[in-house]
């Protein structure tokens, strides 16, 4: 027999927050059965409108909110929330950096069963706004207009967006020259329903020190228009571009970006510094996009690695080097791997360029490089891993203990994946502290740097 819900569909009811989800809903409780919703606070008392009851949980949306929570801060722009671009927007800063230290406790916890391993405080940003170097737009056409913006959440209706609010003020201002370029040009825009039309993102690059701008045009066919006269506009009213390309996507697919690629204007990479060194980066490849806390969490990585001259480092999931190459200087030798071949190419030319000798990078998959040193006896004494959000796999994680360095410098961007690899590491490794940075300000995003120490 189905249990019925204590509350249905369309009703109105008033409920207090009691808590926030990791995504930073607020949850409500009638009679233990969870509601989630948006834009309320621990504390507050909502009145709501239930949109969806399900068996076990619920969505409500606020109606009038009948007290504020001290934590709250008054919205500039409600599409910020609605599209989930910035869903902590109406929380303080200082109250960001405390759920995500809490994220961190809670996960530690309740995963990996260790209670009282110590988190350090968030670290924050000054100013915790207008941060992203990189943008990946979709564009469509919303009543006969081109526009750019953001899909609401669980949709793919676009909401006209100008100021996206977090990232780099430059970047939103190329959006709108090139979304007008587009539009003079009549270019067909892509239309998700039919699968026809051919521009379907413009993804944007700055360096946050070089100011060179990457322009990558998607389409879903390989004609492209007046390219010409369109990349000359685009140098003509942004003279940050360096590089222009054309990315092919025919799919039918969330998936952004296509195999295929083609160069319409100058380099196919930028160039950005980090700690004083200088990288490029092409269009492929993986590029922390705060760069500020990104040199902080490099920062705190060398500082928890404690590294010296005898040291040998595997940088697992290595990008395009950036973390091993802050280190090599005050090292032996650094061994970096990283799955996308154009970003080992980028390191291998990230090495030249910054006169470092002391490294070697092979493209391939994390746990079979992994085995593959270990079966040629390289010996690290300190792992960095940094992984996608999806973690660590088992048989990495035991090559890893294998290799027995003396600590392990877990970078996270999933505080629950972290959590469950840090119980696999368990008998043989210590977690000492770990210590989150706000990479993504007015985002629910966690990262966190974790020193792990052989027993
Ligand atoms: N450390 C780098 C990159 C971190 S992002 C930096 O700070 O910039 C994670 C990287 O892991 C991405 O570059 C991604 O391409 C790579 N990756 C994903 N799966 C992988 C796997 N199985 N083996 C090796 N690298 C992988």
């Amino acid at each position: 027999m189905m249990k019925t819900q204590p509350v249905q569909k369309n009703e109105t009811i008033e409920v207090e927050i009691i808590d926030l989800t990791h995504e930073g809903l607020g949850v409500g409780k009638v009679d233990g059965y969870p509601l989630f919703i948006e834009n309320s606070l621990p504390g507050e008392k909502v009145k709501i409108l239930v949109l969806k009851a399900g068996t076990k949980f619920g969505y409500g949306k606020v109606l009038e909110r009948l007290t504020d929570s001290p934590d709250r801060v008054m919205l500039t722009d409600e599409s910020l929330l609605r599209t989930g671009i910035a869903p902590l927007q109406h929380m303080t800063y200082e109250a960001q950096l405390l759920f995500k230290q809490k994220q961190v406790e809670k996960v530690l916890e309740k995963i990996s069963k260790m209670p009282d391993v110590p988190v350090l405080p968030t670290v924050g940003m000054v100013n915790p706004v207008g941060y992203r170097n990189k943008a990946q737009i979709p564009v469509r056409k919303v009543a006969g207009q081109i526009e750019t913006g953001f899909y609401r959440k669980n949709s793919h209706d676009l909401i006209p967006i100008k100021d996206f609010h977090i990232q780099d003020p430059a970047i939103d201002q190329a959006i709108v020259v090139i979304r007008d370029i587009l539009a003079r040009f009549n270019v067909k825009i892509y239309d998700e329903k039919g699968h026809v039309g051919n521009l379907r993102h413009i993804i944007i690059r700055r360096g946050h020190y070089s100011h060179q701008m990457m322009v990558v045009l998607v389409t879903r066919t390989g004609k492209i228009f007046k390219h010409e006269q369109i990349t000359e506009e685009i140098l003509k009213e942004l003279p940050e571009v360096v590089s222009i390309i054309q990315n092919i996507n025919p799919d039918k697919t969330n998936v952004i970006l296509g195999k295929e690629s083609k160069l319409l204007y100058g380099k196919d990479h930028i160039e950005d510094q980090l700690l004083g060194k200088t990288y490029q980066i092409s269009a492929p490849s993986f590029y922390q996009v705060n760069t500020e806390q990104t040199e902080f969490m490099y920062q705190t990585a060398m500082d928890f690695a404690g590294l010296s001259k005898d040291d040998i480092i595997i940088d697992a999931y290595c990008g395009i080097g950036t973390i091993g190459l802050s280190m090599a200087d005050r090292v032996n030798h650094v061994y970096g791997v990283e799955i996308v071949k154009e970003a080992i190419d980028d390191a291998k030319i990230n090495a030249f360029n910054n006169s470092i000798e002391n490294v070697t990078f092979k493209t391939g998959s994390a746990e079979k490089v992994m085995k593959k040193w270990k079966e040629s006896s390289i010996d690290p004494t300190v792992l960095v891993v940094d992984p996608p959000r999806k973690g660590l796999t088992e048989p990495f994680i035991e090559t890893a203990i294998e290799m027995q360095p003396e600590r392990i410098i877990y970078i996270s961007c999933n505080p629950a994946t972290l959590a469950r690899d840090l119980k696999l590491f368990a008998s043989n490794y210590e977690v000492k502290k770990v210590q989150p940075i706000d990479l993504f300000p007015q985002t629910h995003h966690v990262e966190s740097v974790t020193l792990l120490q052989r027993k």
